[in-house]
């Protein structure tokens, strides 16, 4: 599986954040080619600012894993994550990064560029011109 494969999955999960009228972002951890964690943004649902996918994400794996770091896990995820959840992908040691489209206003590449755990590997741009229409389809649609 590529990287491609597993970032589609976290497209699904962003249609279903839009089919709640929530901003559309999904993301999933892949550990060992498994995919370990599916979550998308509820910071409508939860009416709870912080409720990011990427925080989703990163506590289902943990459980699933039984344990708090992610070092042997990819997190991908539809958009850059902001300075919060790049704290967070710090803090559980995350093994490799992906994300689709850039987030040149909110995203952590701008503000804390070294938020992450210095042995992250990132890749952008996977499917970035698909996660970025999801994206802006649903505002158009907002306004
Ligand atoms: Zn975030």
């Amino acid at each position: 599986m590529d990287d491609t494969f597993y970032m589609r999955q976290a497209l699904t999960e962003a249609r279903r954040a839009a089919e709640k009228g929530e901003v559309p972002v999904g993301a999933i951890v892949v550990c060992k080619d498994r995919i370990i964690a599916r979550a998308y943004n509820l910071t409508e649902t939860l009416t709870d600012v912080t409720a990011h996918a990427e925080m989703q994400a990163i506590t289902a794996a943990a459980s699933a894993l039984g344990g708090k770091y992610l070092n042997e896990c990819t997190l991908y995820v539809t958009v850059e994550p902001c300075v919060m959840c790049a704290g967070a992908i710090g803090w559980s040691q995350l093994k490799r990064l992906v994300f689709g489209a850039e987030d040149a206003k909110r995203g952590y590449l701008r503000y804390a560029p070294q938020a992450l755990h210095p042995k992250t590997e990132v890749t952008s741009g996977v499917l970035a011109s698909e996660c970025t229409a999801l994206m802006k389809d649903f505002f158009a649609a907002r306004r």
